[in-house]
């Protein structure tokens, strides 16, 4: 339902150098020098990723795949991981913009300076295998979240994402059902028709 992500960022060394010699006052995304980079990136991580990293489902569309800090720069602010590659994953529009994910921290604070060496609250999409945090159970038109070993990270990721709301139940249970999680091919716009109508089916 949801799977570990496979890390396959690659960058050059010349390109890591870019990175690294930016001032600290252009160290952004939106660096008109560093463009190329981040559309690199993007490149790489759609390539890689057919499904969000936190909910699992399946991107809508292109609106709903968005390249998100785990650590966030915004809110509870991570600045310093603005370019770790580890800290960059596609999310959908609806856990990158949920507003919850910018009122609670994903790292546990104050930071390590090391990325890999801080302490996640949330299950991390590269670092932790969902497998070990969650378990999963078919109620007829619903797939529902369990916690496994009464995992925090579990519970943390759950109510950060809404992992175990109705409306995300039903999508996943609709999306298993037309077997479309595993296919890795983008939906189409039939394949929504029929989710769209499989759900409304069951109201
Ligand atoms: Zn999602």
């Amino acid at each position: 339902m949801i799977h570990q992500v496979p890390f396959v960022l690659n960058l050059t060394i010349s390109e890591y150098r870019r990175l690294v010699n930016l001032k600290p006052w252009n160290r952004k995304w939106n660096n008109p020098d560093v463009l190329d980079i981040k559309a690199k990136i993007k490149t790489q991580l759609t390539y890689n990723q057919e499904c969000c990293a936190h909910c699992g489902l399946p991107f809508k569309g292109s609106k709903g795949k968005q390249i998100e800090h785990i650590a966030p720069n915004a809110n509870y602010r991570q600045p310093q991981f603005t370019f770790t590659l580890h800290n960059l994953v596609l999310s959908c529009g609806y856990c990158n913009d949920l507003i919850v994910k910018g009122t609670k921290p994903t790292i546990e604070l104050p930071e390590h300076r090391f990325y890999s060496r801080c302490n996640f609250l949330i299950v991390h999409p590269y670092f932790d295998d969902p497998d070990d945090y969650y378990d999963w159970t078919d109620n007829n038109d619903r797939i529902l979240i369990q916690i496994k070993n009464n995992e925090e990270k579990a519970k943390y990721s759950i109510e950060m994402f809404g992992l175990d709301s109705e409306e995300m139940s039903g999508w996943r249970a609709a999306f298993s059902l037309l077997n479309i999680q595993n296919d890795l091919k983008p939906i189409s716009s039939d394949d929504e028709e029929l989710v769209q109508q499989t759900l409304e089916y069951k109201k």
